[in-house]
C-alpha cells in the first residue's frame, strides 16, 4: 500500500494542525509490533500513530468500552489531533468557542470578582470522552489494529509483552504500570483531587462558552457545558491543601456558582499522583523495553490538571521518534517542548499558593484574547504579554517568592526534581 497516499493525506498525526510532532518524511516501518497499554487518549494515540507509520500493533485496554466510564473531565482543546469525524455520535457534544475563567476573593458569601478573562478556544469540544475513546478504538480495530478490550494487562504479562514486541508503550495513567513492574511507585509524588460529574440543568446562559472559576486556593472549579440543558461540573485541588469532606465542598462550589448539584452516587472522585514527568530518565526505560506516554509518563499541567492533548502529543512525538530509531531522544524533546507550559504553570500556581486572588485576576486579564491551547503549547505569548505590562510586572518582581518560583522553574528545580 502507498501509505504517503493514503493514510498520510488525513492524518492528524502527520498534519498536526501545527499543534503537534508532524513527521516530516514518514518512515514505513512495515515489519515491526508494538503493544500498547492502556486504551484511553493517550494509547488510542499511540496505537493510531503507529498503526499509520506501518507497525502491526496490538492495543490493550482494561474496560470494555461499551462499559467504559471515563473518570474525568471532558474538555478537549485540541480537538483535530483526533482523527474522527467531531459529530455528536463520536462524542464531540459542545464545539465550546472560548473558556471563562473568574476570579473571586474567596469562597465566601461575600466573596468579589477580582478579574474575569475570556479565552478563546478555537479547536477545542466539550465531549462525552467514553464514546470518543469508544469510536476511535472502533476505528482502529476497522483499519486493523488488535484491539483486545476488557483485558487487564498483568505485571508478568507486561514482561512477556516487552519481549514480544518491538515496542511496548505504557499508557496505563497514574501510576503506570511500568512503575508497579518496577517497584517505582515513590516516583510518584504530588497529588490533585478532583470531584466532578455530568448534571442536567439550565446552562443556556453559558452555553456554548465554558466556564472555570479560581476562588482562591490552588486548584478551581468548573463547568462545561455539553448541551443548554446538559453539563460536565467539578472542582479539583492540587497540592497538599484539601478540604476534609470532598462532596460538601463539591457541593458548596456548585451552590455558590449556579450550578445543578450532583448526587453523591453520580460524582467521580479521583486522586491522582503527580509524576515522574519532569525527570527526563524515567519517561524511557530501554532497559524493559519501555516508553511511556501521556499520564503514564505524568505529563498533566500542574495548574489547570489538563493532560489530554499533553497526552496526545506525546503519543505522536513517541511514535515519531521510534519509527526513527530515535526513541532514546524521546525523554528529552518531551521534556523541551513541554518545559515552557510547565514554568507557566508554576509560577502561576504560586500566586494561587500565596492568596493573591487580585494579583491573579490582573495577570490573567493581561493574557485575555490568547487561545486557551495556546496558553498551554505557545506560553510565551503570555509570558510577552505580562511584559507589555510594566506595573503589573513591577508588581509581581517586587515578591520575593514569585521570583523564588522564576528561578526554581528555570534552572528545573520542580517538585519531581528529586524523585531522579
Ligand atoms: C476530574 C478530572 C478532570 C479532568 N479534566 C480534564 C479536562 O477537562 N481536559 C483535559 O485535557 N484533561 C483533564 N483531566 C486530565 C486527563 O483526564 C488525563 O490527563 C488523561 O485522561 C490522560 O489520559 P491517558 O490516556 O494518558 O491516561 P488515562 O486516562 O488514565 O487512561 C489510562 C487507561 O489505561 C487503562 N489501564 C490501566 N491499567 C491497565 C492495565 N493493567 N491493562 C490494560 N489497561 C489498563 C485504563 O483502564 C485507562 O483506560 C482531568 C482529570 C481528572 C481526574
Amino acid at each position: 500500500m502507498d501509505r504517503r497516499g493514503t493514510r498520510y493525506d488525513r492524518s492528524p498525526f502527520v498534519d498536526g494542525g501545527g499543534h503537534f510532532s508532524g513527521v516530516g518524511t514518514p518512515t514505513d516501518c512495515s515489519g515491526r509490533s508494538a503493544a500498547v497499554v492502556g486504551g484511553a487518549v493517550s494509547g488510542l494515540a499511540a496505537a493510531y500513530a503507529l498503526h499509520t507509520l506501518g507497525y502491526e500493533v496490538t492495543l490493550y485496554e482494561r474496560q470494555a468500552y461499551t462499559a467504559k466510564r471515563v473518570n474525568c473531565g471532558e474538555a478537549m482543546t485540541a480537538a483535530s489531533a483526533v482523527p474522527l469525524a467531531k459529530t455528536p455520535e463520536n462524542g464531540f457534544a459542545n464545539d465550546t468557542p472560548a473558556f471563562e475563567v473568574a476570579v473571586y476573593t474567596d469562597t465566601g458569601s461575600d466573596r468579589r470578582l477580582v478579574g474575569q478573562v475570556t479565552l478563546p478556544a478555537a479547536d477545542a469540544y466539550v465531549t462525552d470522552r467514553n464514546l470518543v475513546e469508544r469510536r476511535w478504538a472502533e476505528q482502529l480495530a476497522d483499519d486493523g489494529v488488535g484491539v483486545e478490550a476488557d483485558h487487564s494487562v498483568t505485571k508478568a504479562e507486561f514482561e512477556t509483552l516487552a519481549d514480544a514486541h518491538d515496542l511496548l508503550v505504557d499508557a496505563t495513567g497514574q501510576p503506570s504500570l511500568a512503575s508497579k513492574v518496577t517497584r517505582s511507585t515513590a516516583e510518584y509524588s504530588g497529588h490533585l483531587t478532583a470531584l466532578n460529574a455530568d448534571v442536567t440543568g439550565d446552562f443556556s446562559e453559558q452555553y456554548p462558552r465554558s466556564r472555570m472559576v479560581l476562588e482562591n486556593y490552588v486548584g478551581y472549579a468548573w463547568a462545561f457545558p455539553k448541551s443548554p440543558t446538559r453539563a460536565n461540573v467539578g472542582i479539583g485541588w492540587a497540592g497538599p491543601d484539601r478540604p476534609d469532606d470532598y462532596m460538601a465542598a463539591l457541593r458548596a462550589a456548585c451552590e455558590r456558582n449556579g450550578w445543578p448539584v450532583p448526587t453523591r452516587d453520580r460524582t467521580n472522585v479521583a486522586i491522582i499522583p503527580e509524576g515522574p514527568s519532569l525527570a527526563p530518565t524515567r519517561t524511557y526505560l530501554p532497559e524493559f523495553g519501555v516508553v511511556r506516554v501521556g499520564d503514564a509518563a505524568g505529563i498533566a499541567n500542574r495548574l489547570t490538571g489538563k493532560g489530554i492533548s499533553q497526552g496526545i502529543h506525546s503519543s505522536y512525538l513517541m511514535a515519531e521518534l521510534a519509527a526513527e530509531d530515535r526513541l532514546a531522544d524521546y525523554p528529552f524533546v518531551l521534556h523541551e517542548r513541554l518545559r515552557p507550559e510547565y514554568f507557566l504553570a508554576h509560577v502561576v500556581r504560586g500566586v494561587l499558593e500565596v492568596g493573591e486572588a487580585t494579583l491573579l485576576g490582573d495577570v490573567l486579564e493581561a493574557v485575555a484574547g490568547i487561545d486557551i491551547e495556546d496558553v498551554d503549547r505557545s506560553p510565551r505569548l503570555a509570558l510577552a504579554r505580562l511584559a507589555r505590562r510594566p506595573a503589573l510586572l513591577a508588581r509581581l518582581v517586587t515578591r520575593p517568592w514569585i521570583l523564588r518560583r522564576v528561578f526554581d522553574a528555570y534552572t528545573d528545580r520542580w517538585e519531581y526534581r528529586r524523585a531522579t
